[in-house]
């Protein structure tokens, strides 16, 4: 007899998360270290404590005005005339993937992505019961669009998942290799696989790197989410998003709960997005801090994969454990993720990152 009476595929699983851990130097999730002004703080609080007022009714199910500034501020990095009725909201991207799983993947269905990836969808993909499927990329965590064509050819998905900027590695993804996967989708046995660009750390893109935002107008099975939580520094308020043709958005509907998004989050989302400029602001420091620390790894004989995003993949270490620990016991705490004998940094301040070389240079001599 097996206690509880788990799904016979959760049973012996560890719940899935980074390390809690209570550090000075916390550089392992990678959130902006930036907190929000006094300004901002106090435009979020008058925000809530007007929804605090409504608390008895529920809340705007379509989350129309938060919508209508979603599109916005899409529009205003990369986006097309893109309208509210092609944007989709959840709590955390995390949930707005699961949104796409829930209604587009599936018993009998597919989800695939290409390692190293972001290790959360396999788990969406089970939680939806969604087949899993996870190809692999070049050596040098370029994609591999050969490859990629002989897994679509004998999966045959309903959904393929790639975050680009790539998490863990940084690399973002051509338009080119992103407009080939939305044509190889499309009409797979009579029916549309979409192609989900995840695009979490899109904000801290290089120059002339695209969004695939741009590439919305020219495919139907496109989708493109975003999230509050990195460049906006909002990880807080768990408000994830979408933008995609107004079919798609549409069927989300279908199978998310009721009232999902509270009239609380609704509020500081809102609030939040009419002070984007100044929750952006630190988005170019951060970046730059980013390519002075891409560059020192390389002068100190690191590897480090291109990064497009606000974290650095680095190595590669015999026994990435032993630096991993070694750093926390120094007070900094990164992660250890991505391929065997690689570690991933998250772009702090300035301190934070003097630290980090600080103890780095400890821990590697
Ligand atoms: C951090 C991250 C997210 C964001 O998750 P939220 O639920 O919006 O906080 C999404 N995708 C990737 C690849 C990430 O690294």
């Amino acid at each position: 007899m097996t206690w509880p009476p788990l799904r016979e595929e959760l049973r012996g699983i560890e719940p899935y998360g980074a390390p809690q851990l209570d550090v000075p130097v916390a550089l392992n999730v990678n959130e902006n270290p930036y907190p929000p002004s006094a300004a901002v703080v106090a435009d979020i609080a008058a925000a809530v404590t007007d929804a605090a007022a409504t608390l008895n009714r529920y809340p705007d199910r379509e989350f129309t005005e938060l919508r209508k500034g979603l599109a916005e501020y899409l529009n205003a990095d990369g986006g097309r005339g893109i309208g509210p009725d092609q944007v989709w909201a959840a709590n955390g991207s995390n949930e707005v993937m699961l949104h796409l799983l829930q209604a587009f993947g599936g018993p009998g269905r597919t989800a695939v992505s290409f390692a190293p990836t972001y290790s959360m969808y396999p788990e969406y993909a089970r939680d939806a019961m969604t087949a899993w499927v996870a190809g692999r990329r070049h050596e040098d965590f370029a994609f591999d669009l050969e490859h990629a064509h002989e897994v679509i050819d004998e999966h045959r998905p309903s959904v393929v998942l790639l975050p680009s900027p790539n998490n863990p590695t940084g690399t973002a993804l051509p338009h080119d290799v992103i407009g080939t996967l939305c044509t190889m989708l499309s009409g797979h046995g009579g029916e549309d696989g979409l192609v989900v660009i995840d695009e979490a750390y899109a904000e801290f893109r290089r120059e002339g790197t695209p969004s695939a935002l741009e590439l919305l107008g020219d495919h139907r099975n496109l989708v493109v989410t975003r999230t509050m939580s990195k460049a906006f520094a909002l990880a807080g308020a768990r408000l994830g998003y979408l933008a995609a043709a107004p079919e798609i958005c549409d069927a989300l509907r279908v199978v998310r709960l009721p009232y999902h998004l509270s009239a609380v989050t609704q509020a500081t989302a809102s609030a939040a997005l009419r002070h984007a400029d100044e929750l952006l602001a630190n988005v170019a420091e951060l970046r730059a801090e980013r390519d002075r620390t891409v560059a020192w790894l390389r002068e100190r004989g690191f590897e480090v994969a291109d990064s497009d995003a606000n974290f650095c993949l680095f190595g590669r270490f015999d026994d990435r454990h032993a630096v991993w620990e070694g750093l926390l016991h120094r007070g900094v705490l990164i992660r250890e993720t991505g391929p065997d004998g690689w570690l991933r940094v998250s772009i702090g301040t300035a301190e934070e990152m003097a630290a980090f070389r600080a103890a780095l240079l400890e821990v590697a001599s």
